[in-house]
């Protein structure tokens, strides 16, 4: 049996950990600290390390984690990342003994080049590239690369249990109601999302299915978001990859 457990890092990051009792593998921990007591406290012994882009509050740990437990590092091919024992890119899958585990690698170039995520049993594992209610800003790349990869996203099952990088989900609700606040998807979603961090509980790993009827910024094919993008660039008809540009762009001078 599968367990998945969001581990708090830094101000809002989440390592999320795979485990079957006795192997884990971690995606993208920046900070080996809290990795390494939850491994402790669960006498878990970490088989694999994967790794989303090359941003440090996602590659902090490699060293450290390599070290002490001479695990298999995956990642993106950027010799920014430390550690890395396996190499990916889009198209690749991977295959672990212990935890028994395959993912399929999806490429999703927009946050920064790098960028990939992780599918498989059930789970996506994106990093920067979407977060609840909302999706990485366009550190590299641009807007129709990214639309891309949301659409590569976009297809994969509703059930898909999505697993963000950091704890971003209320204020990308707050953002989300300025270009979309009659969705009833999305005001519900306030009410559980805002319950659950007055609990001090995760909002994520979401649904696939939550967030096409409630993330702007997978909704850049709907008619009330092509709306929203006509009037923001002042121009009728604008297609999928403007509409999603005018979504970030106008997220990006919310955020000040
Ligand atoms: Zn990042
Ligand atoms: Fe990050």
């Amino acid at each position: 049996m599968l367990t998945l457990i969001p581990l708090p890092a830094f101000e809002d990051n989440y390592i999320w950990v795979l485990h079957d009792g006795q192997h884990a593998v971690a995606v993208d921990p920046g900070d080996p600290a809290p990795l390494m007591a939850f491994l402790d406290a669960h006498q878990l012994v970490l088989s694999a390390v994967l790794i989303t882009h090359h941003h440090r509050d996602h590659t902090g740990g490699n060293g450290a984690l390599r070290q002490r437990y001479q695990c298999a590092i995956y990642a993106p091919d950027n010799p920014r990342i430390p550690a890395v024992t396996h190499t990916l890119r889009g198209g690749d899958s991977l295959t672990l003994t212990e935890p028994a585990l395959h993912f399929e690698v999806l490429a999703t170039p927009g946050h920064t080049l790098d960028h990939i995520s992780y599918v498989g049993h059930g789970f996506l594992f994106c990093g920067d590239t979407v977060f609840g209610c909302g999706c990485g800003k366009l550190f590299e790349g641009d807007p129709a690369m990214m639309a891309a990869s949301l659409d590569a996203i976009l297809a994969l099952p509703d059930a898909t249990r999505v697993c963000c990088a950091h704890e971003y989900t209320l204020s990308n609700i707050d953002f989300a109601k300025t270009i979309d606040g009659d969705n009833p998807a999305l005001l519900e979603r306030e009410r559980a999302d805002r319950a659950s961090r007055s609990q001090n509980r995760p909002t994520l790993p979401s649904t696939l299915a939550l967030e096409k009827a409630t993330n702007p910024f997978l909704r850049f094919h709907e008619p009330g978001m092509t709306a929203f993008a006509a009037g923001y660039l002042e121009r009728p008809h604008p297609g999928p990859a403007d509409v999603f540009g005018a979504i970030r762009a106008a997220k990006d001078a919310w955020d000040g």
